[in-house]
């Protein structure tokens, strides 16, 4: 019998496994190809200042140092890189947004968030003259979500861990007092991860889901040489692999499937045309749900009725950021090393009327 069945192996998924693993557990999965995963098109972004008023993310200061570390022990893991530590650079176009970044720049909670010496003439050769100021924050850059979910999917397989590749059948799964068991996998617990596919599970239909779909576009940039830096003007440009780059996103609450549109594609390629001063070329375009929810924090626990199943969701836009601190929380939890933090619990929701 295997100590964890897991269902969906996106970064929530891989990211739990990682840590029950380390604890001694083994784990099976079923995960349909990583269809529709937003893990597998995400830019990763770790930028600690977000939002129109340039403020720390909720718990920055408690989540960065444990996702540093844990993408430095997958990296050595997996033996391939997945974090890549580079600065976030928020380039202003106007005085006003400079003057209101400026006013809040000098705030104590923002000390070592910001980096010195920022450089508006290296800037301006790629975004031109009318970038009249900007910003580099540190302790930031990406992690390489589509990288690591393909090299942790090798490395479960290396290692002979269950790994059913196809959708999960919930009318296939038995629900025990002491194991669950799924088509011939039995296990003492089960934990859904399935992201933004979430809502169609009926164990946990009752919970409040707000996804929101994301484009992006992969791009050729010719003599771009801000390989370095995360800029956003508007929208991101993030470096990847000679010359080619991650362009975007969109964010749309309003969506009728999870194909990409002609519509987002052209409101992207205008943004960077705007953005840019050099020429590029578009190889794709990619979109994905992601898996958000209404107070934008985690969504950990067990189901209501059924003790032996879970849900670990909600990494929303941020789970790069969240993912591992959550976790590794989260397997502490399900080892029985910590109570479950009340601010993720799931029981903090009012059922659904
Ligand atoms: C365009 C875009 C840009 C983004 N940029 C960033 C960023 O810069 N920084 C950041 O931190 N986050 C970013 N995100 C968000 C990030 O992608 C998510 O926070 C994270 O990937 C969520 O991981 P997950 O494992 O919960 O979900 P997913 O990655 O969606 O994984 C779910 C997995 O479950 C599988 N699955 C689902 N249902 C079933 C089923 N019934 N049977 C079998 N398998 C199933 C899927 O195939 C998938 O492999 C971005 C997202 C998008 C769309």
């Amino acid at each position: 019998m295997t100590d964890y069945l897991i269902i969906g192996q996106g970064l929530a998924g891989s990211l739990l496994s990682h840590f029950l693993i380390k604890k001694g557990n083994t784990v099976a999965f079923v995960d349909n190809s990583h269809k529709g995963a937003s893990s597998a098109i995400a830019a990763g972004i770790i930028n600690p200042i977000t939002g129109r008023h340039y403020v720390k993310s909720w718990k920055t200061d408690e989540l960065l140092p444990v996702a540093f570390r844990t993408y430095e022990e997958l990296s050595a893991i997996v033996g391939q890189q997945i974090f890549y530590p580079k600065n976030v650079t928020m380039l202003f176009r106007d005085a006003e947004t400079a003057n209101n970044w400026l006013a809040r720049s000098a705030e104590p909670a923002l000390e070592g968030y910001i980096a010195p010496n920022f450089d508006l003439e290296n800037y301006r050769k790629y975004f031109g003259e009318s970038v009249c100021a900007g910003v580099e924050f540190q302790k930031s850059g990406r992690c390489d979500m589509p990288g690591f979910i393909v090299a942790w999917k090798k490395y479960l397989k290396d290692h002979h861990y269950q790994y059913l590749e196809e959708a999960f059948d919930y009318n296939a799964l038995e629900i025990g007092e002491e194991s669950v068991v799924y088509k011939g996998i039995s296990a003492k617990k089960l934990i859904f991860c399935e992201g933004a596919a979430a809502e169609r599970n009926p164990f946990f239909s009752h919970l409040h889901y707000k996804p929101a779909k994301g484009e992006m576009l992969l791009v050729r940039i010719p003599g771009y040489n801000l390989n370095d830096k995360l800029a956003k003007d508007g929208i991101f440009i993030v470096p990847l692999d000679n010359e080619l780059y991650w362009v975007g996103s969109s964010y749309n609450r309003d969506f009728e499937n999870s194909e990409p549109t002609e519509l987002e594609y052209n409101n992207l390629v205008k943004e960077l045309s705007e953005m840019l001063k050099i020429p590029f070329t578009v190889e794709q375009h990619f979109a994905a749900i992601r898996p958000t929810v209404r107070d934008r924090k985690p969504y950990l626990g067990p189901h209501p009725k059924f003790p032996l199943l879970f849900i670990f969701n909600g990494l929303g836009a941020k789970g790069s950021s969240l993912g591992p601190f959550y976790a590794e929380h989260f397997a502490d939890y399900l080892e029985g090393v910590t109570a479950l933090d009340k601010e993720v619990a799931i029981s903090r929701l009012k059922p659904l009327k």
